[in-house]
């Protein structure tokens, strides 16, 4: 699954903030072997959103999933980031690392 990153997109650049903070996530598998991620929210201190690459549980996910059923939230791309980032990394160093990341201005 690609990614577009968007400088003039602040749900770009608050994914990637989001993902600098992965360390802080709690990894678990639901019962399809599936990741599903504990992100803590940005704006409500102990707040933990359960995301997976396609579904979360915050309030602009589930608001947004009603209009648009392609909708994601800055969760989601944290998460698809992440997981892109880790996959990356399990590549060998002969290969390029950034091919699976687009970058738009
Ligand atoms: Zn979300």
């Amino acid at each position: 699954m690609g990614i577009t990153i968007s400088a003039d997109d602040p749900r770009s650049i608050r994914a990637i903030e989001i993902a600098a903070n992965a360390g802080r996530w709690r990894v678990t598998r639901d019962g399809d072997g599936r990741e599903l991620f504990r992100v803590p929210s940005q704006n409500h201190p102990g707040v933990l959103y359960l995301v997976t690459q396609s579904s979360c549980t915050c309030a602009d996910f589930l608001h947004g999933a009603d209009l648009d059923e392609d909708h994601v939230c800055k969760h989601i791309l944290a998460v698809r980031l992440y997981s892109e980032l880790v996959r990356a990394q399990e590549r060998p160093a002969t290969t390029s690392r950034r091919s699976h990341l687009r970058v738009v201005h």
